[in-house]
């Protein structure tokens, strides 16, 4: 598994906290290698630099969710291939962070029908900040031709595969992707298996409270079989998932814990209370940035 894309979440990590924000280096996109994983026939997962990919292909077509960055379009084009698979036919959008969506001009222009929730085609249109890393206006042809607010549902290649908006947590937009037949589920951002704490991006409309009922619905619909593909990381299972709803929750009952106690967010950060939850020390998100973020996420949801 590639681990590259810790390097963009270690700056993201870094504005959080409100330290100064790491010089960003370019990847070296020629020395990137794209590479996929098989999960079940005609389904497997793409890995480069970016979100993982979730690829889907056989004689009705073929269908991606996530598209990486553009510099790597034509490298993931020639994976698809490799897998005996036609060039994409649809492509599912699990959010719009520029890791995920990057590579949506290029597979628009290709002829991709691109598909998304709502909120991700006004983020996509608008442009934004995402923690320290400009995203212009996304052209035309970036963005998503058929948007729904909970779901839409494809039948391909023999299976049904289920696309919902469970309200999101790590953006407004989010959603996650289930093959019935195949039993697999793609989360998005909304899990990052083995990366410590979740990035919550409140200038996206994330939010941590809602990241946990967004989880417990994910959880909902998978066993023990499920292949999980998460938004980066390496392929997991239920078990996996449910550790990592439990972390958040876990966490945010100790913050909150520290605000209704009265203290100040920079009493909450000091008292380090998410001390021996990360699964990741040198994770995406440090533990000052992750209290910060469930704090702002109680005040946003105050009642
Ligand atoms: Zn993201």
């Amino acid at each position: 598994m590639n681990y590259r894309p810790i390097v963009f979440i270690s700056a993201i990590a870094l504005s959080l906290a409100g330290a100064a924000i790491a010089q960003q280096q370019e990847p070296d996109w020629d020395a990137i290698q794209v590479a996929a994983i098989p999960i079940k026939p005609g389904i497997a997962v793409i890995t480069g630099n970016g979100g993982n990919i979730g690829v889907s292909y056989g004689e009705d077509g073929t269908i991606i969710v996530d598209d990486q960055f553009a510099p790597l379009t034509e490298k993931i084009q020639a994976t698809i291939a490799g897998l005996g698979a036609t060039p994409v036919r649809y492509l599912v959008n699990t959010h719009w962070h520029f890791d995920h969506a990057g590579g949506n001009e290029n597979f628009g222009k290709a002829g991709a029908l691109i598909v998304a929730q709502n909120n991700v085609r006004t983020r996509l249109a608008a442009g934004g900040l995402v923690a320290g890393n400009t995203s212009p206006p996304a052209p035309k042809a970036a963005l998503p031709v058929v948007t729904y607010d909970r779901g839409l549902t494809f039948h391909l290649n023999g299976d049904t595969i289920d696309v919902f908006h469970t309200g999101g947590g790590h953006t407004d937009g989010d959603s996650v992707i289930y093959w019935r037949k195949a039993n697999v589920l793609h989360t998005g951002d909304m899990m990052m298996n083995g990366a410590g704490f979740p990035f919550i991006d409140l200038s996206s409309g994330g939010n941590a409270l809602n990241l946990v009922r967004s989880l417990d619905q994910a959880i909902a619909i998978t066993n023990a079989d499920t292949v999980i593909i998460p938004g980066h990381g390496p392929l997991a299972r239920k078990d996996d998932l449910i550790a990592w709803r439990g972390m958040i929750a876990t966490s945010i009952d100790r913050v909150k814990g520290l605000k209704e106690a009265g203290r100040s967010l920079e009493d909450a950060k000091a008292a380090k209370p998410l001390a021996g939850l990360s699964n990741n020390p040198n994770g995406f998100v440090a533990e000052d940035a992750f209290v910060e973020s469930i704090w702002r996420s109680l005040e946003a949801q105050r009642t």
